[in-house]
C-alpha cells in the first residue's frame, strides 16, 4: 500500500512516504501501553488543559492545515478553514465537558449499601479513518478518548498521509504526552495485527461498508469492542408546504458540499409532485453555476473529486444506471480540466432494479424522485440498505418532525442543512453501522462502566 499525497487539482505527486515497520508497530503499542497506565494516576483536569491547547494549536496552524487538506484531496480551501475550526470546536468542548461526562454516576439501588457507575479508561484504541474530512475523522475519535485516557494509533487513509502526520504533529506540539495519538503507515495486515493485540481494547472506524467489513470482522474475531461509522444514502424529502426558497437554497449544497463525498450528503431526492418541476429545475441552475477549478482559489466553487480511482469509480457508477433505464436530466459531460474533475449530474427514473437505487455513489450526482403522498415518500426513504441522516422539508417544523421520527436513519435535519457539531451524536443504522461518535454518547465509546457497590 502506498502512501502518498497526489494533488487531485494538476495530479502532482507531492509527497510519498513509507510504509511503518513491524517494530514501529510494536514500540507504539508498547509506548500506548505505558502511556495508558500513567495517565490513569493522572488528573483529568490536566488533560482538558493539553485538549484546549490542541484547539489552540488548530487555530494557530489554521493555514498549513488548510492548505494540507486541500492538496492531499481536493477541498475547496473555503471548506478546509471550515474543517480545522470545526475540529478546534471539538476539542474545546470535550476539554470543556469531558470531565462531568465522566463523573461517577450514582445509583438508586435496593441492594444495600451505595452504588456507583465509574467510568475508565480501557486501553489503546486503533482507529481508521477516510481521507473525506482528514482532520473532523480524527478529532472525532482522538478528543473523547484523549480526555478518558484512552491512548491511541492512527491508520489514516493511504491519500490524506501529510494531513494525517500534521495533525499529530499539532497534537504533539500542545503538550500531549507521547504515544496520546500516533500516526502510522501502517498495511492492512498490520491493522488487524494492532486488533489483535491485547494491549489494544477498542476500535474506531470510518469508511465504507467494505474497509468497515473487514475491520469489524477483525475486531469482533479478538473480540474487540467497535464502532463503525460506514456509508450512507442520506434521503432529503421535500413535502407538498415546503418553503420552497429555502429547500432551492439548500438542496444543491446539501449534494455538492466537499463535492459530494460525504457520508451524509443528500443522495436520494424525495419530492412531492407538486413542486417537483420547480424543483428540478432549480437543481439544474445550481449546479450549472458551479466553476470547476483550482481548490486553493477561493473563488472556485466545484472542486476536484479526491483521487482518479474514485472518479472512474462514479463514472462507472453512472454509466451502469444509464443503462439500467436511469435518464440524464443534467450533466454527464467531461470538465476539460487535468484535475479528477466529474460534472455534477442529475438522474430521475431510477427504478428499483437499478443499481443506483440502493448503491452510494460518492460524488456529485443527485438521483430525484417524484412522489404523490406522505407516505410514498416515507417508504421510499426507508426502501435502503444504508440509514445514517437525512433531511425533511415541510411547511410546519412539528410536522416535518413527525415525518423524520419515522424515517429510519440514525439523524434527521428538519427544514435545515445537515450539521455537525460536538454536542450532538453522529451515527446510524442498518450497512451505515453501529456506535455514536461525538456528544455524551461518543464519550462513552470506550470506556470501562466500572459498577462499584460499598456495604
Ligand atoms: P474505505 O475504503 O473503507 O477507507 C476508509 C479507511 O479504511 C482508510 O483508512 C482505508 O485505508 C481503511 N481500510 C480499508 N480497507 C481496510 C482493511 N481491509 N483493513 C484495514 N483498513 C482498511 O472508505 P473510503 O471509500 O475511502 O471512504 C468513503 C466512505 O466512507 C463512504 O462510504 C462514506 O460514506 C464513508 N464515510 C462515513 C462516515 C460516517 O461517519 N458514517 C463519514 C465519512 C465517510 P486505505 O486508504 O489505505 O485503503
Amino acid at each position: 500500500m502506498a502512501y502518498r499525497t497526489v494533488n487531485p487539482y494538476n495530479n502532482e505527486v507531492v509527497k510519498e512516504y513509507p510504509n511503518a515497520t513491524d517494530d514501529e508497530l510494536q514500540a507504539a503499542l508498547a509506548t500506548g501501553h505505558d502511556l495508558y497506565e500513567s495517565m490513569k494516576k493522572q488528573d483529568i483536569s490536566e488533560r482538558a488543559k493539553i485538549l484546549h491547547n490542541v484547539a489552540d494549536k488548530l487555530r494557530e496552524h489554521e493555514d498549513e492545515l488548510a492548505k494540507a487538506c486541500t492538496i492531499d484531496m481536493g477541498k475547496l480551501i473555503g471548506e478546509s478553514r471550515g474543517e480545522v475550526e470545526l475540529v478546534a470546536l471539538i476539542a474545546d468542548w470535550f476539554a470543556d465537558h469531558g470531565e462531568d461526562l465522566l463523573k461517577p454516576e450514582k445509583i438508586d439501588t435496593i441492594a444495600t449499601g451505595e452504588a456507583e457507575v465509574q467510568h475508565h479508561a480501557t486501553g489503546v484504541v486503533m482507529m481508521v479513518e477516510p481521507w473525506n474530512f482528514p482532520y473532523y475523522q480524527i478529532m472525532r475519535v482522538f478528543a473523547p478518548n484523549f480526555m478518558v485516557g484512552n491512548p491511541m494509533i492512527l491508520k489514516h487513509a493511504s491519500n490524506t498521509p501529510t494531513s494525517a502526520q500534521m495533525f499529530a504533529d499539532v497534537v504533539a506540539e500542545a503538550g500531549a504526552p507521547k504515544g496520546s495519538l500516533t500516526n502510522l503507515f501502517l498495511s492492512y495486515d498490520q491493522v488487524t495485527e494492532a486488533i489483535d493485540d491485547p494491549r489494544v481494547q477498542g476500535v474506531a472506524l470510518t469508511g465504507s461498508e467494505r474497509g468497515g467489513t473487514a475491520v469489524a470482522s477483525a475486531a469482533g474475531k479478538a473480540l474487540k469492542k467497535n464502532t463503525m461509522e460506514l456509508g450512507g444514502m442520506d434521503p432529503f424529502v421535500v413535502l407538498g408546504d415546503a418553503n420552497m426558497d429555502d429547500v432551492n437554497d439548500i438542496a444543491w449544497r446539501a449534494r455538492i458540499y466537499n463535492d459530494g463525498q460525504v457520508c451524509t450528503s443528500s443522495k436520494r431526492f424525495i419530492v412531492m409532485d407538486n413542486v417537483y418541476d420547480e424543483f428540478v429545475e432549480n437543481l439544474k441552475k445550481k449546479f450549472a453555476a458551479l466553476k470547476p477549478g483550482d481548490p486553493m482559489d477561493p473563488k472556485t466553487t466545484l472542486a476536484p473529486m479526491n483521487t482518479e480511482r474514485a472518479k472512474n469509480k462514479l463514472q462507472k457508477q453512472l454509466d451502469g444506471a444509464i443503462a439500467a433505464g436511469a435518464k440524464v436530466v443534467y450533466g454527464n459531460e467531461p470538465i476539460d480540466l487535468p484535475g479528477q474533475f466529474f460534472k455534477p449530474t442529475i438522474l430521475t427514473d431510477v427504478t428499483k432494479d437499478n443499481p443506483a437505487y440502493s448503491e452510494e455513489m460518492f460524488g456529485p450526482i443527485a438521483v430525484v424522485y417524484k412522489v404523490h403522498s406522505e407516505q410514498e415518500a416515507i417508504d421510499l426513504a426507508n426502501d435502503n440498505p444504508y440509514g445514517l441522516g437525512g433531511i425533511v422539508f415541510a411547511g410546519d417544523a412539528d410536522h416535518g418532525a413527525e415525518v423524520a421520527s419515522q424515517i429510519e436513519t440514525g439523524m434527521v435535519f428538519v427544514n435545515n442543512f445537515m450539521s455537525t457539531l460536538p454536542e450532538i451524536p453522529f451515527g446510524g443504522v442498518k450497512l451505515s453501522g453501529y456506535g455514536r461518535e461525538m456528544s455524551h454518547i461518543g464519550q462513552m465509546a470506550f470506556v470501562n462502566e466500572q459498577l462499584i457497590v460499598k456495604a
